[in-house]
């Protein structure tokens, strides 16, 4: 079958969703359990922990977005996270990136504290690093791409196929690139998450998450998973997040093009040391960022002269501009990843992966670049 454009699969309305009316907005179906005609014939829905129309509809749209068969809608990033950890047995070993989101940084260290599981953090730029780690017959590979804050892209074909080669699944965390930007499964990899929580609802108003395979066995695990473990998404947010995600394409572009602005301005900043954005000719894996996806995204992080004092001082300057953890929002958001979003990483894990206290990571709204622009300059003409 022929791919649709992610502008028309977003737009695309289902009135056969509704039986009854034939909306073109669904309904919100609420109810926790449905009839059943008799006792030996279970109904397409029946209990809602398990099946949902609204989470069908939202799950529909994602995984044509993700080229998935399956999957399931859960009720945040991390329990969509913590869903692909439970399909591993006991001890399995799960390789990850040593600059991973800090919260599933915290996840698979937790569960490996209690001995459920092994982790070995890598640099998955490193080619001898990778090696080592899938000699030593790892069950999960997790990948994140562009890395959460340092953006840094790791080489999904490769990396994936040679997890492959060495038995172990391959997931993507595909939540900073969106579907828009970035295919994890058409590149290779068996698994699929998201935050649904950041750009896909794009509003700043829930939590949700997204896990997808392309393999109908692994869709029934994580089925079964979701449901005997009760991870699942409510309809409310389901529906909000299919409202959210009718402009998806559309709010990627303008942010993109934003960031694309922005970053090469940061780039040009005397009072900038380091900038960290994909569509950038000087950022290191630029060449692999344009092979594997369709524009650079929405992110940037950059440090500034000056180190944690003159990073504090450029931050209470900022009008427009919120401090605040999370991305993929409206509204154009800055943080210090050492002291917020990473926090559950450990100084030495922070300093190993390049995180520092000069470290600023900025999620680039739907706002006018101009007044964007003009916000930052005002923060560094604090310094001077
Ligand atoms: C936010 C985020 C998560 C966790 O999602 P929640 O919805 O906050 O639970 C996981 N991965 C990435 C890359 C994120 O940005």
């Amino acid at each position: 079958m022929t791919k649709r454009n992610p502008a028309t699969i977003v737009a695309s309305a289902r009135p056969d969703a509704d039986p009854a009316y034939a909306s073109i907005a669904p309904p919100i179906w609420t109810s926790d359990t449905f009839q059943w005609a008799d006792a030996d014939t279970k109904p397409e829905y029946d209990y809602a922990r398990t099946v949902n129309p609204n989470r069908d509809l939202l799950l529909d749209t994602l995984c044509e977005l993700e080229s998935a068969a399956g999957g399931a809608i859960t009720n945040s990033g991390q329990s969509a996270a913590l869903l692909a950890l439970l399909l591993l047995p006991i001890g399995a070993r799960v390789v990850a990136p040593h600059d991973c989101y800090g919260g599933t940084f915290r996840l698979i260290n937790g569960l490996a504290d209690q001995g459920k599981l092994s982790a070995t953090f890598i640099d998955l730029r490193d080619d001898d690093a990778f090696s080592a780690a899938m000699g030593a017959s790892p069950q999960l590979l997790w990948i994140e791409t562009p890395s959460n804050p340092l953006l840094r892209i790791t080489d999904i074909t490769k990396r994936a196929s040679g997890a492959r080669a060495a038995g172990a699944l391959s997931l993507a965390d595909n939540t900073l690139p969106t579907p828009c930007r970035q295919r994890p499964l058409d590149l290779g990899c068996d698994l699929v998450m998201h935050s649904t929580t950041k750009a896909l609802n794009g509003h700043s108003d829930l939590f949700g998450g997204a896990l997808l395979a392309a393999d109908p066995t692994l869709v029934e695990k994580i089925i079964w998973w979701a449901n005997a473990a009760g991870l699942s998404g409510s309809a409310h947010d389901a529906s909000q997040i299919l409202r959210g995600l009718r402009t998806l394409n559309i709010r990627v572009d303008r942010q993109e093009d934003s960031a694309r602005r922005i970053a090469s301005w940061l780039d040009n900043h005397a009072q900038v040391r380091e900038t960290n954005f994909p569509g950038l000719a000087s950022h290191p894996q630029h060449d692999v960022a344009a092979a594997q996806q369709s524009g650079p995204g929405f992110m940037i992080s950059f440090s500034i002269h000056g180190g944690a004092k003159a990073t504090t001082a450029f931050l209470a300057q900022l009008k427009l501009i919120t401090l605040a953890s999370s991305l993929g929002g409206f509204s154009t958001l800055i943080c210090k990843p050492a002291t917020m979003t990473h926090r559950g990483m450990p100084p030495e894990a922070q300093a190993e992966a390049g995180i520092g206290s000069d470290l600023l990571r900025l999620s680039v709204g739907l706002e006018a670049s101009d007044d964007l622009i003009s916000d930052l300059q005002r923060g560094f003409e604090a310094l001077i």
